[in-house]
């Protein structure tokens, strides 16, 4: 589970609390929506009780996110949420605990006072350790390693200086001495401007209009051009998208990534190469070799075994779908689970697809995919019980674990 984050409405100032994962902010006062959006990560500054005193942030940078590893002959998955002291300074706590959870943050904003203490680490350095932290639960040789969905972000832990002890002001109790009377004040350093966040309006580049999503959407739709959008650096660009005519009523409409690609490492380029390199057991088809190899990744966050199926399922089968006239955008499930992501999962349903996974596996590393095209594509799932079904295909998706999806 997330953690909630308090922020006031960029237009009527009204106070909003809004679930760590949301970007799109519907004001429910004034109803003006906004897009968030920052140039690396987002800052959260935990709240503290201690007014009187000269407060100092001491950084700890999160990840969130899902590792999949190939070794031996299998796929490991674990769903992965730590954070690290960012602080060349020991003594403070290694890690925040439960504090996130248990309460209300705020996005560091240019009214939030004090000093910021320095982050000496670096998205790169955590990610080294994640993957150490994984590798240390497999004990066969890792050929493959995909971090898909990953999120980092900073969070400042609010600190005082009193009597030559360092504070928690959170809680406003000492949690260290200050060794030989040393100064963490030289650390600090003042708050950077890059560091703001950024409301975007939603208005669709093309038309003006309005545009919609939910709020943990990572793309908006135009109801009026019919277009679709994603923000990226600071702006709207538009996605290429399509959606295959469902039948019927209770259907709602799930986004998937179709990812055209070509791989020179081990000559992977057309869907006949994908079924002579995976060994499936399917009668082989002469205009197969002309037909290029595309992915089928979910565009929405869903736990690891699930969205690991569900890329496997769809991309060995391949349809060719018709696509449809416009429809409603209120039968769309939400995308949330930016293209750059899912384009991280290739090697992996790869390797997942592969029948004999043990001799399979040491060639990964010379897999080189090559991306040539994206395209947004929207399958018609009907609701049936307790799981959404595709007809065409009969795939099914368990309802609880969509819901569940939402949160990751
Ligand atoms: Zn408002
Ligand atoms: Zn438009």
């Amino acid at each position: 589970m997330g953690f909630t984050v308090e922020q006031e409405c960029p237009q009527c100032g009204a106070p909003i609390d809004l679930d760590e994962t949301d970007r799109l902010i519907l004001c429910p006062y004034c109803h003006v929506k906004n897009y968030l959006f920052t140039q690396d990560y987002f800052r959260f500054v935990l709240p503290h009780k201690a007014p009187n005193q000269d407060i100092i942030y001491a950084p700890y940078m999160r990840f969130k996110g899902e590792v999949y590893l190939c070794e031996g002959a299998t796929i490991g998955h674990s769903i992965v949420d730590i954070t690290y002291q960012g602080t060349i300074f020991k003594q403070l706590p290694i890690s925040l605990g439960l504090r996130p959870q248990a309460m209300k943050m705020k996005f560091v904003t240019p009214d939030v006072h004090g000093s910021f203490l320095k982050c000496s680490l670096r998205p790169l350095d955590v990610l080294a350790n994640v993957g150490k932290r994984t590798s240390f639960f497999s004990p066969g040789r890792i050929f493959h390693r995909a971090y898909i969905g990953e999120a980092f972000s900073l969070i400042f832990l609010p600190l005082f200086v009193q009597g030559g002890r360092v504070f928690d002001a959170v809680i406003n109790k000492p949690i260290t001495a200050l060794p030989n009377g040393e100064d963490i004040f030289p650390l600090a350093s003042e708050e950077d401007s890059s560091w703001r966040i950024t409301f975007m309006a939603t208005i669709c580049p093309q038309c003006g209009w309005d545009l919609d999503g939910e709020s943990d959407s990572v793309v908006l739709n135009c109801g009026n051009c019919d277009t679709a959008w994603e923000a990226s650096e600071g702006r709207l660009v538009q996605v290429d998208f399509s959606v295959v005519p469902g039948k019927g009523n209770n259907v709602k409409y799930l986004p998937f990534w179709k990812i055209a690609v070509r791989d020179e490492g081990l000559g992977i380029n057309t869907y006949a190469d994908f079924i002579r390199i995976t060994q499936l057991p399917t009668l082989m088809q002469r205009d197969w070799d002309n037909k290029e190899l595309s992915f089928w990744i979910p565009a929405f966050k869903i736990r690891p075994k699930v969205f690991l199926r569900l890329a496997r399922e769809i991309t060995i089968l391949q349809q060719d779908f018709a696509m449809g006239e416009p429809i409603p955008k209120k039968t769309f499930y939400p995308v949330t689970l930016p293209k750059g992501e899912a384009a991280q999962s290739l090697k992996v349903t790869l390797a997942s697809s592969v029948m004999a996974k043990k001799e399979f596996f040491p060639l990964l590393p010379q897999v080189n995919f090559t991306i040539m095209k994206f395209n947004l594509i929207h399958l018609p799932f009907r609701s049936m019980g307790l799981d959404m079904i595709q007809e065409d295909m009969g795939i099914s998706i368990n309802k609880n674990a969509l819901k569940y999806g939402r949160y990751l």
